[in-house]
């Protein structure tokens, strides 16, 4: 009888897991339903969620009219690159199996309170959001969608930085999304890039933080090398704040912070602002 109700011991935290959700900040625990209705955002600290990139679709863009472009682009493996824990390759099938994605980003069209948009979402379930030659080609090209048709354009930035499995490819795809972005100016097409947690490395270091409009979410982890690295080199303590949305903010490196339940019609008043 004793093994019976060992195996019974063992399966509640399972259970307990389905209902709550712990936030990573404060601890505390939360109904995972009220965690969904508030936006992945805890209740208790207003410690902001990481969300995947349909979630953020889906709460950003007006209900059925996102039309995804370039979805079949995936990562490509010039080094055919293999570390310690296996190939690249195999990484990329099992991360696209688990996360249904083919790349760390997905683009396409929709309307924002009925103002046509393209946008780019980045998904760190994704090999760490990171910025691989897919993920700049999937940029590039919904830039060039929106200078052909001289919409706005917003990227949602959510990444670790470099993909380093493809090398200088992946260091190049910092240049190619920049120039692309760049281009927009020439036909007076808005860029808002919008930074969550964790925008760092080389996509903090390019498309990110050269927007029109640069707006984080509250708490994000913001900057381009880690904190122990920085440490190490200057030989300084660094303030407990460094490298949050607050402290870019303070600074004059972003233009604003948005809650995350104000983000859709934020975006609204800024692209109605640029179509006088
Ligand atoms: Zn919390």
């Amino acid at each position: 009888m004793a093994w019976f109700s060992k195996a019974k011991a063992r399966k509640r935290p399972t259970r307990r897991e389905e209902i709550w959700n712990r936030c990573p900040k404060c601890k505390s625990h939360v109904f995972k339903e009220d965690w969904h209705n508030n936006l992945s955002v805890c209740p208790r600290c207003n410690y902001h969620g990481k969300l995947t990139a349909y979630e953020r679709i889906g709460i950003t863009l007006d209900s059925g009219t996102f039309r995804e472009i370039n979805e079949g682009i995936t990562p490509s493996d010039p080094l055919s690159f293999v570390d310690g824990k296996g190939s690249y390759k195999a990484k990329v099938a099992a991360t696209r199996e688990k996360t249904g994605l083919n790349e760390s980003v997905v683009t396409g069209t929709g309307k924002i309170n009925g103002i046509s948009v393209v946008v780019a979402v980045m998904d760190f379930r994704f090999l760490g959001g990171s910025l691989g030659s897919g993920t700049g080609e999937k940029i590039l090209l919904a830039s060039n969608h929106a200078y052909d048709r001289r919409m706005p354009y917003i990227i949602f930035s959510a990444s670790g930085g470099a993909r380093m499995h493809e090398g200088i490819l992946s260091l190049m795809q910092m240049a190619k999304t920049c120039a692309g972005v760049a281009r927009l100016e020439e036909r007076r097409v808005p860029y808002i890039s919008v930074l969550t947690d964790p925008t760092t490395g080389g996509v903090s270091a390019s498309y990110a933080m050269v927007g029109d409009v640069n707006i984080a979410e509250p708490g994000a982890l913001i900057g381009f090398a880690g904190r122990r690295v920085i440490e190490n080199t200057i030989k300084q303590k660094l303030p407990d704040d460094f490298q949050t949305s607050e402290y870019l903010l303070e600074h004059g490196f972003i233009d604003a912070i948005v809650q995350r339940k104000d983000m859709k019609d934020t975006l609204a008043k800024i692209l109605s602002f640029y179509n006088r």
